[in-house]
């Protein structure tokens, strides 16, 4: 391939990453569109409360609680013998979550208490054309609720700054905001018709078309309207609110949609509640895989030790991004094991086993990458600064599977935009189709 041409390659696969992205303001809206593409490609949906009747050959996915998916295409050989490839990756992103009673008068303003859910950068969300995205869940027939997802497309609320004039150490002290008394939302001018949360309910309600007294509950994410974009001289960077981690999402999605058929199970497992610690009923930490896991082992007919067999052979690639070398703040990061933005996929390593990754997932992601004539890189942060984790080493222990965590490099990690690599993008999808083709 030219190189003019691999460059066409790498924008068109950073584009769709974009466009994958900013149809995907909340996890659940993440889930609704990787499901929208994998019933594109011919898998078919399954419920956990069904029986299942699967063929070896088939592509299917199945969603827990609307905000994990598991998708996965069964091989027609005898799986002990070729074992499962997986890729996880996580839907969800750190910023700001509504609060069941939100609205409230301040000043004259309706304002929209919000909590900070996982670690956002806080700072980043000042100033932001700001919106709403989520699920509603409304009355339904015979007592059950319906859900409905829910996004308004246009800038709707915001976290205003101080005047300089006002703080005037914000540039020497940093920008900081008290979690519950300076984080609330402006969300519009107060009318005097009906209460706060009232008016905020007819809000919600006019967006799905229904009555107020309709609506149960929600689930609602403060997201960012500016779409992604490329940027640089050559379109060499981008980016975007939740690169972290819809772009390791969606490299997934896509390399499983174009991978050959396997003689195994190729398997994606894109899980909620990362940012939070995974402990949740559809988190990394949960049995959700697990149990998947174990009902397809059961339709192909695998007793206990053969599906131990299976097991044994298999590997998980624990896909989530990497901290790239910022020019600076270099004093930040282990001058040996920096990675540059589009300098190539980067394998995650801790002595500690923050990450999973050992020799033998290292060999193997290095060789994938060569395979591909993919460049790569390796992480290790700084021995002074505590490390972070990821799904890699839960899914490692809970499943009994050799795990590898990997990730793109990245700047502004959990901030409400994130910038990264054009280049990088389409490297990581080369990588995991080669990954799920296994050889
Ligand atoms: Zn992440």
């Amino acid at each position: 391939m030219s190189e003019r041409a691999s460059h066409n390659g790498a924008h068109k696969a950073a584009r769709a990453l974009l466009d994958y992205i900013d149809t995907s303001p909340s996890p659940w809206h993440v889930v609704r569109a990787t499901c929208q593409a994998l019933r594109a490609g011919g898998f078919q949906p399954l419920d956990e409360a069904d029986a299942w009747a699967l063929e070896p050959g088939g592509a299917y996915y199945v969603v827990r609680d609307g905000s994990s998916v598991i998708a996965f295409r069964l091989g027609n050989g005898f799986l002990p013998e070729h074992g499962w490839r997986m890729i996880g990756a996580h839907t969800d992103s750190p910023g700001f979550r509504v609060k069941p009673q939100a609205a409230h008068a301040r000043a004259n303003l309706l304002a929209l208490g919000v909590e900070v859910y996982g670690g956002p950068i806080l700072a980043s969300f000042a100033d932001r054309d700001l919106t709403l995205a989520g699920r509603v869940m409304v009355r339904g027939g015979a007592g059950i609720p319906q859900t409905h997802l829910v996004h308004f497309p246009q800038p709707l609320v915001r976290l205003p700054n101080v005047a300089i004039h006002l703080n005037r150490s914000v540039n020497d002290e940093g920008l900081k905001f008290d979690r519950q008394e300076e984080l609330p939302l402006v969300l519009a001018a107060l009318g005097d018709s009906l209460p706060p949360q009232s008016q905020f309910e007819r809000l919600l309600a006019d967006r799905i078309e229904c009555e107020p007294d309709q609506i149960l509950s929600w689930g609602l994410a403060v997201a960012d309207t500016q779409p992604g974009a490329l940027f640089g001289p050559q379109e060499e960077f981008m980016a975007d609110s939740q690169l972290d981690n819809l772009a390791c999402c969606h490299a997934g999605l896509e390399a499983l949609l174009s991978a050959p058929a396997p003689h195994g199970v190729q398997l994606l497992a894109l899980f909620d509640h990362e940012e939070i610690g995974s402990e949740t009923y559809q988190g990394a930490s949960g049995n959700f895989l697990e149990a998947v896991s174990r009902r397809i082992a059961a339709a192909l007919r695998l007793d206990a030790a053969d599906a131990q067999r299976a097991m044994a052979r298999s590997w998980m690639l624990s896909a989530d991004m990497a901290h790239a070398l910022h020019p600076n703040f270099a004093r930040y990061y282990e001058p040996q094991h920096a990675p540059a933005v589009n300098g190539g996929p980067a394998v995650k390593i801790n002595a500690n086993q923050r990450y999973a990754t050992n020799e033998a997932g290292s060999a193997l992601f290095r060789t994938l990458c060569e395979r591909e004539g993919v460049p790569w890189q390796t992480y290790v942060h700084r021995s002074n600064l505590p490390c972070g984790s990821t799904i890699g080493p839960m899914s490692a222990a809970r499943l009994g599977v050799r795990t590898v965590d990997v990730g793109n490099p990245m700047w502004a990690m959990h901030s409400v935009r994130e910038s990264a690599g054009t280049l990088d993008h389409e490297r990581m999808i080369a990588v995991m189709r080669s990954f799920y083709a296994g050889h």
